[in-house]
């Protein structure tokens, strides 16, 4: 079991609340975190923003209590919910099942949704303001993730973007701002700010029941009317391709999807191939330009949708959006909340709605029977969620001593469930040091402190930290305070030298990394990424640990020295990698020079050059065809 984990804030990506964790518990390395989180160990760099995997191995750690499930997490913590409304209903199944079981990272190259962008992190400077004023830190949105989304729809400004880093990426920060490259006009401006509220949209699309099939059947009928379908089924690529280039302009070229006039271009392939995956972008810019926004798009779909759903005394909590009752929140009492679901008891006469607020994260239901009169429109009867924004005030109100009643008034709660709430919260040691001194707290912590110093005290002795590490460690500085007893026995202790070290112990290392590097030699390069070359800097960054804890080890050494790859190996390799990625990019046929400009490389050897001709030579055997 986890005994903590931070509070989700409001469209916060599952790659986020991890990173916090990792801050917040002071973790040493990646490997200790994803031991504490998932119960193994596994590489950060297979970490996905966009599609994280091994949801159920995560969530099956959680106390049940939390009430956080896989869908939760699906739901709210990924991008999978703007994906949905354009997969077919097995994909959608397939998706869901990789993404909380499967053990490896090819998911997003599996559905066709791999871009450059998963290397980039977003974010919009005054989202980042405004969360140090609120929660002191600030997190990733996902929705600033998704792609095409290039303005922040609240603020109405230009993101912001970083790489991400292999090993470490850091959350924004306002200091360490860096530069924004783009420059647009306030026309362009614009569009981007109308694209990216058609994308928020998307996310509140899945829960209707229309299938793929349904929005091609528009497209077609549409595409028809305007005369880019003839009568026996043929598309004018060339005719949509150029409206299309004007209807945008030079928009396509911000976004990255400049539509080229050839046979097969996105365009072309988004009309024709109904049961491939596309970006959800495409299927905006494309919907835009038939019907001129999403929301037009789907009024007929989601109409037709609406009126079953909606009839009669189905439909008891009247038209949305709903009241928000979270009265900490400034939209207290207003009609913020779009998310509504019903559930129908029909042996009581019972109906329950569920509201789920998206801008605090209060979710609480209502409940409505036949004999009742729908007067008290403020009415609620339990509160599933209270999020981040209440319980921060609740922590506020502890810390600065409020009697338990006026906590009760103001946050519009029962005793028994603020006792309930700081039983659950009372894990989370960072939020409740300052004013918890309860002794089970106490206990509780010099537990866990105790089992972390022990931790490091065994790996100090495997050379996996050194000695400073440890002494610096603030549960040992803790302990040393609170629990003098225990740490005067433990310490002082003092490391071993490396020769006092007996054989075994050293047989056990190098037996221990000869197996880890093997097992990652063996998988090197299987990721489809850009190949990086077998170098002994390239390896101890693999592994997360400096060379220097496993150099003068004498098999693994031996092994290391065998596998090192040559340069010219290297180049094969890269060289094969950028004719693949090359050609995934149909459009045109690539030269060598192309090659030569992703090596990166001016002025290639006789032997290089070589290679990339023979290569491309059997790439492409005969003609291909052009406009
Ligand atoms: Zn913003
Ligand atoms: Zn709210």
């Amino acid at each position: 079991m986890i005994p903590y984990f931070p509070s989700i804030y409001p469209d916060e990506t599952l790659y986020s609340v991890i990173y916090r964790f990792h801050v917040h518990t002071g973790s040493i390395t990646w490997d200790q975190t994803f031991i504490q989180l998932y119960g193994y160990s596994q590489s950060v760099t297979t970490c996905s923003i966009n599609f994280p995997y091994r949801i159920s191995d995560l969530v099956a750690r959680f106390p049940q209590n939390w009430g956080i499930s896989e869908d939760y997490i699906l739901e709210k913590c990924t991008l999978l919910p703007f994906y949905l409304p354009f997969m077919t209903v097995e994909n959608k199944k397939e998706i869901k099942r990789l993404m909380c079981g499967s053990t490896n990272h090819f998911i997003v190259a599996k559905f066709g949704f791999a871009s450059n962008d998963d290397t980039k992190i977003y974010y919009c400077p005054k989202c980042v303001e405004e969360d140090l004023v609120t929660y002191h830190e600030t997190y990733l949105r996902r929705f600033h993730q998704v792609p095409g989304v290039l303005v922040c729809t609240q603020h109405e400004i230009l993101l912001e973007s970083y790489q991400k880093k292999l090993k470490i990426t850091f959350i924004p920060s306002v200091q360490n701002r860096e530069k924004v490259n783009l420059t647009i006009t306030n026309e362009e401006k614009q569009t981007l700010l109308d694209l990216a509220k058609d994308i928020e949209r998307l996310q509140t699309l899945d829960s209707y029941s229309f299938v793929l099939e349904s929005i091609y059947e528009k497209y077609d009928k549409l595409l028809r009317d305007k005369g880019y379908i003839d009568k026996n089924g043929i598309v004018n690529v060339r005719q949509i391709s150029i409206d299309f280039n004007q209807f945008y302009g030079s928009i396509l070229q911000v976004l990255n999807l400049p539509v080229k006039l050839v046979k097969k271009n996105w365009l072309h392939n988004l009309i024709k191939s109904v049961g491939l995956n596309h970006f959800p972008i495409r299927h905006v810019l494309l919907m835009r330009f038939l019907c001129g926004s999403v929301e037009e798009f789907f009024q007929e779909l989601l109409s037709h949708e609406k009126e079953e759903e909606m009839t009669g005394e189905e439909a008891p909590f009247g038209d949305g959006p709903w009241y928000c009752l979270n009265p900490v929140a400034s939209h207290y009492k207003q009609r913020v909340i779009h998310s509504l679901s019903v559930r129908h008891y029909s042996d009581r006469g019972v109906v329950v709605g569920t509201f789920d607020c998206r801008e605090c994260g209060y979710v609480y239901t209502r409940s409505y029977t036949n004999s009742e009169n729908a007067s008290d429109e403020y009415k609620k009867n339990t509160v599933k969620h209270f999020g981040p924004i209440w319980e921060k005030r609740l922590l506020e109100m502890l810390n600065e001593n409020y009697k338990i009643v006026q906590i009760t008034r103001e946050l519009d709660v029962s005793y028994s469930g603020i006792r309930r709430i700081i039983k659950r919260l009372s894990k989370d040691s960072n939020s409740l040091r300052t004013y918890d001194r309860e002794k089970t707290y106490y206990k509780e912590r010099i537990l866990r402190d105790r089992q972390i110093v022990e931790d490091l005290i065994q790996k100090e002795k495997l050379g996996f930290i050194t000695f400073s590490q440890v002494k610096t460690h603030t549960a040992q500085r803790w302990l040393k305070v609170h629990d003098f007893d225990w740490w005067s026995q433990r310490f002082p202790y003092k490391a071993k030298k490396n020769s006092e070290k007996s054989k075994r112990e050293i047989e056990e290392r190098d037996n221990y990394f000869l197996n880890r590097i093997t097992h990652l030699i063996e998988n090197w390069g299987k990721d489809g990424l850009r190949p990086i070359r077998i170098s002994r800097k390239n390896i101890s960054q693999e592994l997360g640990v400096r060379a220097t804890t496993y150099e003068k080890l004498p098999n693994t050494n031996k092994f290391i020295k065998a596998n090192l790859e040559k340069n010219r190996d290297y180049k094969f390799r890269l060289v094969d990698w950028i004719c693949e990625d090359l050609r995934k990019d149909s459009e045109r046929v690539f030269t060598a020079q192309d090659v030569y400009r992703k090596i990166p490389i001016k002025v290639p050897e006789k032997w290089l050059r070589q290679y990339v001709e023979e290569k491309i030579k059997t790439l492409y055997p005969g003609d291909y065809f052009h406009y």
